[in-house]
């Protein structure tokens, strides 16, 4: 087992980090910026290390600071968490060049799934279902181009193999705008991602998220944990997600999960990931793969009872899956809510200091986050200061618990986007379940 392990993150992920850690046996070091020397995770850690100025680009993206802080602490492994650097290559390969052990997949296959020309066509000859495309980069050839559109049937979509967070795509709606949107978004792809490959797919027009939690060992054996879903999101971002997806037959779970784990083993996958799909009239359609734990992993664990943190840790030091498919059940119905230090009416985020800090509690209440009352929170960074998760025998149990979750919360000195959850929870067409991706922001008028 890792002896020491470097939590190369921040907020809550971290602090749910050193608890895997803790319950491990492994000591932990905590490294962060000059901001964040309060933070919960970096007072309860064995050890820490401070690599930089506030700005992510100084200290959370400093790779030549996180390595060192490595060394000096004697540390075997690090942890990206997710965002900052979970899902860069490059990062992946000189951790793993430096002698320490990168908890997630290996560098190739991270390289793999950040390429989504490459992801996609890995995808599809494992089997798993993907958007009617052009199967490959767009070229240059005009007519060629306007074959594939006309074939797939407008709209489609363009987008860029290197983005990411929702950026560089464009829906084409007639012929008489493709060829332009290809040129926009190619020297947008460029400019962004340094990448200019682009490549077309159908746009689907009412999806829902729903995504796919895998973990698999360094023997090639895989196994799912069913799916989550993640329709409910505001910009691309993700606001509420549950687990089960509401309406997904076990059949649908099977057949899906199964293509998964078929698409795991085959690329050699190593630890904790996540597929991501579209899914639109009873079909599912595979976007992109995630090759980190997710902020949602919690609804996962919740209705599996399994420990999707401490597994990505044992799985990274080189230890076998501890479940075969057929031991994995699906236990009742897990909710989460993303709570964002922002303004519920636009959206702006609000850091400042919490004067009060009361955290709800009961039977099937679990909370993680980082803060406490008298905690500061600062303006650098991303403005989700923790997550609600309830779990219920139901769909309705589930839902209930969090809304009375979310009456007991009381953080005062900052603004909150709990009014907005409340809201949302008092809508009948999240009651009734299976909402697409666009709903929230038709709701609000947005
Ligand atoms: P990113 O890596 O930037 O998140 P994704 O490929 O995951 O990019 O797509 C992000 C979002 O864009 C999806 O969740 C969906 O809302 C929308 N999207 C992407 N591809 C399609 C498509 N073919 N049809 C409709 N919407 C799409």
């Amino acid at each position: 087992m890792l002896d020491k392990v470097v939590i190369a993150n921040r907020g809550e992920i971290a602090l749910r980090i050193l608890r895997a850690c803790r319950e491990l046996g492994i000591k932990t070091v905590a490294v962060h910026s000059e901001a964040d020397r309060t933070q919960k995770h970096v007072l309860l850690a064995d050890e820490s290390v401070c690599i930089g100025p506030p700005p992510s680009a100084e200290s959370y993206l400093n790779m030549p600071a996180i390595i060192s802080a490595a060394e000096v602490t004697d540390a075997m492994a690090i942890h990206p968490g997710y965002g900052f650097l979970s899902e860069n290559a490059d990062f992946a390969e000189r951790v793993e060049n430096s002698g320490f052990t990168f908890i997630g997949p290996r560098s190739e296959t991270i390289r793999l799934m950040g390429d989504k020309v490459s992801a996609i066509r890995s995808m599809r000859s494992a089997g798993v279902p993907c958007v009617p495309g052009s199967d490959g980069p767009l070229g240059e050839d005009i007519e060629e181009n306007v074959r594939i559109a006309r074939d797939l049937g407008y709209p489609v979509i363009i987008k860029a193999s290197g983005g990411g967070g929702g950026r560089g795509m464009r829906v084409v709606h007639t012929e008489a705008t493709l060829m332009n949107a290809i040129m926009v978004t190619r020297s947008e792809a460029m400019a962004a991602f340094s990448n200019e490959t682009v490549y077309m797919e159908k746009f689907l027009g009412h999806p829902r998220h729903v995504e796919f939690q895998v973990l698999a060992d360094k023997d090639g054996r895989a196994i799912h944990l069913g799916e989550r879903d993640c329709s409910m999101q505001r910009r691309h971002q993700k606001v509420i997600e549950e687990a089960p997806a509401p309406g997904i037959t076990e059949e649908q779970r099977n057949t899906i999960g199964n293509r998964c784990v078929r698409a795991c083993e085959e690329i050699g996958y190593l630890g904790a990931g996540t597929f991501e799909f579209l899914y639109q009239d009873g079909e599912f359609y595979f976007i992109e793969m995630n090759t980190r734990v997710q902020v949602e992993h919690p609804v996962t664990e919740m209705i599996t009872g399994i420990d999707i943190v401490r597994e990505q840790i044992r799985l990274a030091a080189g230890e076998s899956l501890q479940w075969r498919q057929e031991d994995v059940e699906f236990r009742g119905h897990a909710v989460e809510c993303r709570i964002a230090a922002e303004d519920p009416t636009n959206f702006m985020p609000c850091p400042g200091p919490i004067h009060q800090w009361h955290s709800p509690g009961g039977p099937g209440v679990r909370l993680d986050t980082h803060i406490y009352s008298g905690y500061v929170v600062p303006p650098f960074y991303d403005s989700m200061i923790g997550k609600i998760i309830t779990h219920g025998h139901n769909r309705a149990s589930a839902i209930a618990r969090m809304q009375q979750a979310l009456s007991e919360m009381v953080i005062e000195g900052i603004k909150t986007n709990i009014p907005l959850h409340q809201e949302i929870f008092s809508h009948s067409a999240f009651k009734t379940g299976g909402t697409d991706i666009h709903y929230l922001e038709k709701r609000l008028g947005l």
